[in-house]
């Protein structure tokens, strides 16, 4: 039955009917007459004149060329001989279960975004056809392979008047495990690196005919400008927009720049286009995203090229070449922030030696811009953070620390910690606790180190530190991060604070729960309050509100007040 449609189609052919699930092959294989000569060659005839009326071999090689940048709300036209009968029918449902990092989170979204285009519908049942898994941290990826065991499980009961199951793994881990993934364990059907999703279609439509597909390809210029992510919750208060993808510092620690690539930045013009898209559907709060956010250079047009490289922040090194040209992050949270008004601009992570003056006056002036900042320190010994490749010392982030508290007053302070990198002494691992109790943090994320493959650490350093000793050294560290985090939120009692309102509260009913400006959880019951907005009527906060709470009580982690009235982002802001 395929031979006919080979022989019709030639290459091109071959080409679409691989991309084509079962149930289109059978609506083909239905239209092409298969009885008596004379009907045959009539129907191949009146297939042909279908088929010349399709898509020519410039189609196919157009979808090879860079993507161009498409309109969101325009959506491509099927290739004529695809109709809309065909694809409906073809329509496979796919399940998507993320882990670890919000880059996974977002690139959910992104793939997400590729396979509905390319007909799929998402469900929320695990026993669908299609079902992707983004891999985490290490020590999430156990759990992941007993997973991927108990799925292949379920792949094996599949009855067979049902259509397959194929089970995928997509994202940065998949690229790191994909030999372990594919060969040893034979767990999955499909391994999709995070610069692969475009090639998921081609990739599932490998997969139906029984072989396992993989594309861990890393791109030098990937950065899904044209795919806009779907917001999957219409209720969401807030959003992610990813503004660049992988890393060139090199810290040796990481696996990043391995798993994730190249350093590059997606154009800006689309990004403002889906910070004012999210403004459109109500969102709140954006966070723009990425892995070294603060080094955002957009050189997609060649009027962009010529700007002189913002000089790093004082006592800071990079491993590369200043990078001259390219719009840069400070333009971009100046054109972000000016979108909506009413919508909070966050960020997320920088790198401490991407912060010229431009970007922290920017913050303190702009009253959208939230007065928080996410410094990852890693480790407070200088001589660990130059085994670790951080390009400072103690002194010049302590000094970076300083400038950022002098340019913006009562800005909130968030870092990262590892505990027992290889080489760290008691003496190092107290340096850490002694910067933890000067910077005093309000949010704190620490963990201990475990060795990555194809890092600069893994090639030239010994993991040296026992695991009871890193366990012990992550337990002071938490310990005293929660001590000093507990004060610095205390500093807020008997203030109050501006609150966006996300929905109830997950241990009570009767209580919401928001976050303040500097990101801090924000708790408090669900009471009438004045409408501060301008109507002075009484009323109930709703999610998306901002609303002004005065807090009673605060710990390491959360804040409770009461509420005393609903307000917008300017009216809180003209009364600072
Ligand atoms: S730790 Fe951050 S800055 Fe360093 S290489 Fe990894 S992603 Fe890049």
């Amino acid at each position: 039955m395929l031979l006919p449609f080979k022989h019709v189609l030639g290459a091109a052919g071959t080409f679409l009917w691989r991309r084509l699930s079962w149930a289109a092959r059978s609506e083909l294989r239905a239209r092409v007459p298969t009885r008596g000569r004379g009907e045959r060659n009539r129907g191949l005839e009146d297939f042909s004149a279908r088929l010349a009326a399709g898509p020519t071999l410039q189609h196919f090689l157009r979808n090879t060329s860079p993507p161009q940048e498409t309109h969101p709300q325009l959506e491509e036209e099927p290739e004529p001989y695809l109709t809309s009968s065909i694809l409906e029918e073809a329509r496979r449902k796919v399940y998507l279960e993320t882990y670890g990092c919000q880059m996974n989170v977002n690139d959910t979204e992104i793939a997400w975004a590729i396979l509905r285009k390319s007909g799929y519908l998402r469900t929320h049942h695990s026993t669908t056809d299609c079902r992707f898994s983004w891999l985490p941290r290490e020590k999430a990826e156990q759990a992941i392979w007993n997973r991927l065991r108990h799925l292949t499980a379920l792949k094996s009961k599949r009855l067979r008047s049902q259509a397959p199951l194929r089970i995928g793994i997509l994202g940065c881990m998949a690229e790191r495990l994909r030999e372990e993934i594919l060969h040893k364990e034979k767990l999955v059907d499909i391994v999709a690196g995070p610069d692969a999703y475009r090639d998921l279609p081609r990739l599932l439509a490998v997969a139906e005919t029984g072989q396992q597909a993989a594309n861990v390809l890393l791109s030098l210029d990937e950065t899904y400008a044209d795919v806009l992510p779907v917001q999957t919750s219409p209720d969401a208060t807030s959003a992610f927009v990813s503004i660049m993808r992988g890393c060139d510092n090199m810290c040796s620690y990481c696996i990043v720049p391995f798993t994730r690539g190249r350093e590059r930045s997606r154009p800006m013009a689309s990004i403002l286009r889906e910070v004012k898209l999210l403004s459109d559907q109500g969102v709140k709060e954006v966070t723009l995203l990425g892995q070294n956010v603060n080094s955002f250079r957009d050189t997609s047009e060649v009027q962009f090229r010529s700007a002189a490289a913002p000089g790093l922040s004082r006592g800071f090194s990079t491993i590369y070449k200043a990078k001259e040209g390219g719009l840069r992050f400070a333009h971009l949270l100046d054109q972000a922030s000016r979108v909506d008004p009413e919508m909070r601009i966050r960020f997320t992570s920088p790198h401490p030696k991407d912060f010229p003056d431009e970007v922290l006056q920017l913050i303190r002036e702009r009253h959208n811009i939230c007065k928080q900042l996410h410094l990852p320190a890693q480790s407070g010994s200088s001589r660990i953070l130059e085994a670790m490749r951080r390009g400072y010392t103690r002194e010049a982030y302590l000094e970076l620390i300083q400038h950022v508290r002098d340019s913006i007053p009562g800005v909130s302070l968030s870092s990262d910690f590892i505990a027992g990198f290889c080489g760290e002494t008691e003496d190092d691992h107290q340096q850490t606790v002694s910067l933890l109790r000067q910077v005093r943090y309000n949010v704190g994320f620490l963990f201990a180190y475990s060795m990555r493959q194809k890092t600069r650490a893994y090639h030239r350093l010994q993991d040296d530190v026992p695991a009871e000793v890193k366990r012990r050294r992550l337990e002071e560290l938490i310990s005293v991060f929660r001590e000093e985090a507990t004060r610095a939120n205390g500093a807020m009692v008997g203030r109050s604070q501006l609150v966006l309102v996300e929905g109830p509260s997950k241990r009570s009913a009767a209580e919401l729960c928001g976050r303040n400006d500097g990101n801090i959880r924000v708790i408090f019951p669900d009471t009438e309050m004045e409408d501060g907005t301008g109507s002075g009527a009484v009323v109930r906060a709703q999610p998306g509100d901002y609303v002004l709470v005065k807090v009673t009580s605060a710990s390491s982690q959360t804040l409770k007040g009461v509420l005393l009235r609903r307000t917008t982002l300017r009216e809180s802001a003209a009364h600072r």
